[in-house]
């Protein structure tokens, strides 16, 4: 049985991937993760003789990276992990020329801030002899739509990123490692912006949005992955942008000669507004979306997007792992919803 575990994690994933025992970690939440929920269920984890067969970093974002720190400095923490995946920088710098990776790496190890995190995770990885990107060529964790990797029993395809999104990122590394501005500068916007999918609106109002879309190099970086396991299929999609995944997705289904349909998505950043491709929704279809966010440092999930999965999925499981955000709220009291749109509200776990 493969069973799917959204823990608490403020505002960004960390899921728990459970394969009939052989265990995949997606993302670690932010810092304060660790111990609100993820150290005791790695300590009953590793009570039960389990390992962490594999332990994805999507992106290097706070909400994402944050538990993995917390975890790899723990000293009493003893749940062994197998093999780690993410990107970072030293192998993304090696497709660019070398006088920009020598002044990049000056810089970072002059400037040690914004990006201090994903460094801090190498160090920590090294120092706990943890193998990391073992399965790739040169390191990088880079999308292969022809050949899986084997994890246990598992085939894993990624699907992001591609070379160009890595390209992006390594500039973005650069340049945040060069001193230049981290905050996001247009945070405040982002936040008016989520408001404009109004939960006053009615659900018919809400299928007629059309946002138009932000994105970020780090988001964009996002390793999004499928896993394959006893006929299931489950995409898992960090942030990264759906106008990327829809493109890989199809070339991925045409190769492989799959449906465009997943026994289980991870909704890509949070159900953000302005990071929604709808298109998405209408090209693949599930019959479970996870949802991953408290909602209240970036006010997602966006209940438009949401009317998207709905409308495109009837009878779907939208799964949450905070009940009093917006989205919840809005999709459990069914007020503005009409009675013929069929769908089911799960908490912090899904069985497949
Ligand atoms: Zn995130």
């Amino acid at each position: 049985m493969i069973t799917v575990e959204p823990l608490p994690a403020f505002e960004g994933d960390c899921i728990l991937v459970n394969l009939d025992g052989s265990f995949i970690l997606i993302d670690s939440g932010t810092k304060e993760t660790y111990a609100l929920s993820l150290k005791d269920r790695l300590h009953e984890l590793s009570n039960q003789k389990k390992v962490i067969d594999l332990a994805v970093l999507t992106h290097i974002d706070k909400d994402h990276i944050g538990g993995f720190l917390s975890l790899l400095s723990d000293k009493e923490a003893n749940i062994q992990i197998r093999e780690f995946w993410y990107n970072t920088f030293k192998p993304l710098s090696t497709p660019i020329e070398s006088h920009v990776s020598r002044r990049g790496q000056r810089i970072i190890f002059s400037e040690n801030r914004a990006v201090s995190d994903a460094m801090d995770l190498t160090k920590l990885l090294n120092n706990k002899k943890i193998p990391w990107n073992i399965s790739f060529e040169d390191k990088v964790v880079e999308q292969t739509l022809y050949k899986s990797v084997m994890i246990g029993n598992a085939n894993i395809w990624i699907v992001n990123p591609d070379k160009d999104k890595l390209q992006k990122m390594s500039k973005e590394w650069l340049r945040q490692t060069g001193n230049l501005r981290h905050a996001n500068p247009q945070g405040e916007e982002l936040f008016r912006i989520s408001l404009e999918d109004d939960e006053n609106k009615s659900y018919d109002e809400l299928t007629k949005l059309k946002p138009e879309i932000i994105s970020s190099p780090t988001n964009e970086s996002s390793i999004a992955i499928i896993i394959e396991y006893e006929g299931k299929t489950l995409l898992f999609t960090g942030d990264a942008s759906q106008k990327a995944l829809i493109y890989a997705l199809e070339e991925w289904c045409r190769i492989n000669q799959r449906p465009q349909s997943f026994d289980l998505v991870k909704v890509p950043h949070h159900a953000s507004y302005r990071s929604t491709n709808f298109e998405f929704y209408e090209k693949f279809k599930a019959s479970n979306f996870i949802i991953s966010t408290n909602g209240i440092k970036h006010n997602h999930p966006s209940v438009a997007v949401l009317a998207q999965i709905i409308k495109n999925n009837p009878g779907c499981n939208i799964v949450f792992n905070y009940k009093d955000n917006r989205g919840c709220k809005y999709y459990s009291n069914r007020k503005k919803i009409p009675p013929d749109i069929k769908y089911q509200i799960l908490l912090d776990k899904v069985e497949l």
